[in-house]
């Protein structure tokens, strides 16, 4: 007890003295919790009206579809309607990103983020500090639901560019430790950094562990396979992929597991409980179901973050498949159950050395490496040999070339590999519409656990997530 009340007062300090807002929208929507389902739809229109109205008298963007299609945000009564305005796709973000923010919104208070381009597309798209503060509070309310508060220690596996350089700076990690976070370095996977790993968590002593499913996987086999136990452990959250490996990262920690859905422009759209069924915060994301022709199982998810005012994604269709479900949940929270239907899926290279590099880990370094590439796709084709396809601006192409070159051999850990590039204008997705930006020829791992693997319930497959 004296450690979380001084964890708290650390991460409350934090809050404070770095003007976060993120505390008090997350003791907001906590009450959420106890509401009716009645209410939260009423809540989600009331929400829905006041976006669509905001689209309309300050997003460039809208304001032109809504007047071409003859939509006004008075007329619009119910669900129905709303539907009639067209979805957003990632091409449409990428041809009309401006547009789509609220010029009222300074440049001050906008950041930009990008994404891995899990669907092969990098995507760059603007977020207020507000729209932020309001999706870390809804990602606190989310974790809560199986116990993880804000001032818990973590430890974070993850490959997202954008922590791992907070390990560089002194400022950077004097944040992670106001965080009561501990973030690993996954970019090198070997067994003796496994070691460390192990070391570096025993000392900090976290009691809830974050991370990309692929990574957290690959920990956990390395505890087992070493008997290695860690202690203190009260919940693992596996999020960015579908959850695979679940039964042995469950045993590796000698804790729950719980699975994360959403993406680096939606986050957190929905979370499992305490129970294991996949809640959707459907207080502040609408999500429509579209059906697919010739599929009457799944349906496309199409998602209204109803909170994000500064760029907000009206009708975004995010690329992947769910299934909604009549399925109750006795847990008590008021929000309904989905059960997802995997997405994307990238497979783990493997070098000659035996190193494991996980295929989310590359995308994010693809990404962070290159410029001007609107597409990518990263075959290994053997252990000596990779295509590289891109769908880039003419004036990079030899820039990125060589910038990919150094990552490949960086991180297969060796130089002695044929790198093959082919500049295309259209990288085409796989006959079942699937588009996989990774993929290798030597493991192609991830598709055979995912078909094998006894222990994935159809129930058991997720996704995705943010930070
Ligand atoms: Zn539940």
């Amino acid at each position: 007890m004296l450690n979380y009340n001084f964890d708290l007062a650390i991460a409350l300090a934090y809050f404070k003295c770095k003007n976060l807002k993120r505390f008090d929208y997350y003791k907001n929507l906590k009450r959420v919790d106890s509401l009716s389902s009645d209410y939260i739809q009423e809540l989600q229109w009331d929400k829905l009206k006041k976006l669509v109205t905001h689209c309309y008298y300050n997003i460039p963007y809208y304001r032109k579809i809504f007047t071409d299609i003859d939509f006004h945000p008075q007329n619009m009564k119910s669900r129905h309607d709303f539907s009639k305005i067209p979805k957003l796709t990632k091409r449409n973000i990428i041809e009309s990103h401006t547009k789509l923010i609220d010029p009222k919104s300074s440049e001050e208070k906008l950041f930009w983020e990008a994404t891995s381009g899990s669907t092969g597309e990098p995507l760059k798209f603007a977020r207020s500090f507000d729209d932020q503060e309001y999706a870390f509070a809804l990602r606190y309310r989310s974790n809560a639901w199986c116990g993880w508060e804000p001032w818990h220690k973590s430890v974070w596996f993850v490959s997202d560019t954008r922590h791992i350089t907070e390990l560089d700076k002194i400022k950077g990690r004097l944040s992670l430790w106001l965080k009561r976070r501990l973030l690993i370095d996954t970019k090198n996977i070997s067994k003796n950094n496994m070691f460390k790993w192990v070391n570096l968590i025993k000392s900090f002593k976290p009691i809830q562990v974050y991370g990309y499913s692929s990574l957290l996987g690959e920990f956990s086999e390395f505890l087992v396979e070493n008997n290695i136990n860690i202690q203190g452990i009260k919940g693992v959250f596996s999020t960015a992929e579908p959850l695979r490996k679940r039964q042995i990262i469950s045993q590796a920690f000698n804790a729950p597991v719980y699975d994360q859905y959403g993406c680096s422009e939606i986050p957190c759209i929905a979370h499992e409980c305490k129970n294991g069924s996949m809640h959707l915060n459907s207080d502040e994301i609408l999500v429509e179901f579209e059906d697919i022709p010739g599929n009457s199982e799944i349906k496309k998810i199409i998602c209204t973050p109803l909170y994000m005012t500064s760029m907000p994604l009206l009708r975004y269709e995010i690329g992947d498949t769910a299934a909604p479900t009549d399925k109750q949940c006795d847990c008590g929270l008021p929000y309904p159950v989905i059960e997802l239907k995997v997405g994307r899926v990238s497979d783990n290279f493997l070098a000659s050395t035996g190193k494991i590099i996980s295929g989310v880990t590359l995308a994010w370094y693809i990404v962070d490496a290159t410029k001007g590439v609107k597409q990518y796709q990263v075959i290994q084709e053997s252990l000596t040999e990779i295509t590289v396809r891109l769908v880039s601006e003419q004036n990079f192409i030899s820039e990125n070339e060589q910038s990919i070159e150094k990552l490949l051999y960086e991180l297969m850990g060796s130089s002695e590999i044929n790198i093959k590039f082919e500049h295309l204008n259209e990288i085409k997705p796989e006959k079942n519409g699937k588009f996989r930006p990774i993929i290798s020829n030597v493991t192609n791992k991830s598709n055979e656990e995912f078909l094998i693997d006894p222990n994935i319930t159809q129930d058991s497959i997720r996704q995705m997530a943010f930070s």
